[in-house]
């Protein structure tokens, strides 16, 4: 059976919830010291305000540990608690107040102590994601398929689920990610052929700038357009919010989410006669953060710009030093350049309190 993202199990994330068809979820994560709480609290802040829904944290000690309760206090969106290794970290962070954990159960030691674990996780309903990692599988496994595939990552993911499940823990979250975005599409759909659990979806280490959003839109357009992703994370050298912005374009585009406001400028060329990317830019830097599903037109001449601005809800076309304004496929003003960017902002502004003209 195929489980696509309208048949998983809905998982509860604080007050976020995933699968069962609700709305993919967009994650960042912490790239300072967690005990730099304000650090920290900076990051979420900027990652919530660019549309990130979940936040994750690495808990390497246990002064992060420690940490978590400030941070789990003062964020506005859930936090994830990222653990390898100690169960006593995982238990702190569960004490602290946090909504997830991403843990591998096969690397806390014994069964008693996943099952002390489980348990607290269990009894605050707390989900746990197991994360696997096309670059660390256990041994065994590597060396029975001799590299990295999606096989190899699916029976990994497997033989985490089932220590959870032997100890009758289910509110389970899986990623299978890799940096090669042809394996992680692979390992997701075989994955997501057995079972019905949630995935979290990425690509991971996919590098900075040009090649890292690439990277990052090819893997998780190609999962995402299998109908399977119920949250999703951009991996990226770059700070949370980048990475945000990214999730959020793919998914906006995808027609997965339907906010955040569409620019729509065109590239310039020999018949735009106004500084275009400058207009453009002023625009985007005023609108990039509004959680309105409006599309702004910025085209630089009279040949393609009345098409584009009138197909959408404001937009200008450029002339000789002037601009023409449409607002919901109309024509509006006439108005010299100097005036466009603040023509187009106040006419946003309108939009947005519903004012038609
Ligand atoms: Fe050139 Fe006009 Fe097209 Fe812009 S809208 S690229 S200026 S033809």
């Amino acid at each position: 059976m195929k489980y696509t993202r309208d048949r998983t199990r809905i998982v509860k994330i604080g007050d976020i919830e995933i699968g069962g068809g609700k709305t993919v979820a967009v994650q960042s994560m912490a790239k300072t010291a967690t005990t730099d709480v304000s650090g920290v609290l900076g990051q979420i802040e900027r990652a919530h305000n660019a549309g990130c829904d979940i936040f994750r944290v690495s808990v390497p000690d246990m002064d992060s540990a420690r940490s978590l309760g400030e941070i789990v206090k003062n964020s506005p969106i859930p936090i994830v608690a990222d653990i390898h290794f100690d169960y006593k970290l995982a238990l702190a962070s569960i004490e602290a107040g946090v909504h997830k954990l991403r843990i591998n159960p096969g690397n806390i030691g014994s069964p008693e102590r996943v099952k002390i674990v489980a348990n607290e996780a269990m009894a605050r309903n707390i989900p746990i994601r197991i994360g696997v990692n096309a670059g660390s599988l256990p041994k065994d496994i590597f060396e029975k398929y001799g590299k990295p595939c999606a096989d190899a990552m699916v029976e990994s993911a497997e033989r985490e689920i089932n220590i959870l499940r032997e100890v009758g823990f289910e509110n389970i979250v899986v990623s299978l990610k890799s940096s090669s975005p042809q394996i992680t599409l692979e390992a997701n759909l075989k994955f997501s052929q057995k079972y019905d659990y949630p995935l979290h979806i990425g690509v991971t280490e996919s590098g900075f700038g040009v090649q890292g959003i690439v990277a990052s839109t090819v893997g998780m357009t190609t999962i995402l357009s299998a109908g399977i992703g119920d949250t999703i994370r951009v991996s990226l050298t770059e700070p949370p919010e980048n990475e945000v912005r990214v999730a959020r374009e793919i998914l906006r585009f995808l027609g997965l989410r339907k906010y955040w406001v569409r620019l729509v400028s065109c590239p310039t060329c020999a018949r735009c006669e106004v500084d275009l990317p400058a207009i453009a830019q002023r625009v985007w830097d005023n609108v990039k953060y509004l959680k309105n599903d409006i599309t702004v037109a910025v085209m630089g001449c009279v040949v393609n710009g009345p098409g584009e601005a009138s197909d959408a809800d404001i937009g200008v076309a450029c002339g000789k030093n002037s601009g023409i304004i449409f607002k919901n496929g109309r024509q509006i003003s006439k108005i010299r350049d100097d005036e466009i960017v603040s023509s187009l902002l106040s006419g946003i502004d309108d939009l947005l309190k519903g004012i038609s003209n």
